[in-house]
């Protein structure tokens, strides 16, 4: 994709190891439902099931935890600059926060729009509104700080299960981090929480629900921005949607029940839905309908 590159005055970039201004959490503090919506962004692209559980459980005993104000006095353009893959983030985000806040302004929800931080994780372990978080779980959203948190080194991981390919693969994945903060501001994700309290049995199926909703949301995106799309960017979209479907990692040995992300198949039609229609309203009504 040729994105603009990114405007330092128009993201909030900041990596894990930076000492920001604590604050406290959102009226309510963190309470249970903040970790239940926490996990389903930490289960996204993740990687090992066992390493994410155990986090997960790290996650519900440190929950008092203070956050870490955005971008506390790091210099943003050095860290977006760090590296290709940071850069590359960098422009993404720039160009997610330009897309979703015009989109808001369109449906007449302009005040409602407020942009995520992106957080580089520059340690192993770090510390999260949402607890204790590691470089093995992949990237995820936190919605208790509004943050999205990317390892770089991910993005070798994903080259390696979705084969070497071009820059989409790996914007798919900060677009899709970003979707779960639109859902989380939206109060999409509020929502899904209490269908799944209403009805336990349906709880995996409806995280898998938000897990495609938020791949729509990633397509709308990029078809949001078709004027920047490139021969073959689509393909690499489908193949890394196809990389990290729950069959895929885990080589199909679970039944659907357990899936939490969706099949290769559900990713790829979620993202193409998306990008094709380039029309939240399309997700909505595929996805959010029960
Ligand atoms: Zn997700």
């Amino acid at each position: 994709m040729r994105l603009n590159p990114f405007d330092t005055s128009k993201i909030q970039v900041g990596t894990t190891g930076g000492r920001g201004r604590p604050r406290v959490g959102r009226a309510g503090g963190l309470g249970c439902g903040t970790i239940v919506i926490a996990a389903l962004g930490y289960f996204v692209f993740g990687l090992d099931p066992m390493e994410t559980a155990a986090t997960v459980e790290g996650m519900q005993q440190g929950q008092q935890q203070t956050q870490s104000a955005p971008v506390g006095g790091e210099d943003e353009a050095a860290i977006c600059n760090s590296n290709q893959y940071a850069q590359e983030s960098c422009n993404a985000l720039y160009s997610l926060n330009q897309t979703w806040e015009a989109r808001f302004q369109e449906a007449g929800l302009g005040s409602a729009f407020r942009q995520p931080t992106l957080r580089f994780a520059t340690e192993r372990q770090f510390n999260t509104g949402c607890g204790a978080g590691s470089v093995g779980m992949g990237p995820f959203y936190c919605p208790a700080d509004e943050t999205m948190y990317i390892d770089v080194g991910f993005y070798d991981q994903l080259a390696r299960m979705a084969g070497e390919g071009g820059d989409f693969a790996r914007l798919y994945v900060v677009a899709h981090e970003y979707a779960h903060h639109v859902q989380t501001i939206t109060g999409v994700s509020d929502q899904i929480r209490s269908a799944q309290a209403q009805n336990p049995r349906l709880q995996n199926q409806l995280q898998v629900r938000m897990e495609l909703h938020a791949d729509c949301y990633a397509g709308v995106w990029a078809g949001r921005n078709r004027n920047a799309i490139e021969p073959g960017d689509m393909e690499e979209g489908m193949n890394a949607a196809a990389a990290i479907g729950d069959d895929t990692l885990t080589g199909g040995r679970v039944s659907s029940e357990n899936f939490t992300h969706g099949t290769s198949r559900q990713r790829m039609d979620a993202l193409r839905l998306g990008m094709e229609t380039a029309d939240d309203n399309q997700c909505d009504a595929a996805y959010l309908r029960i």
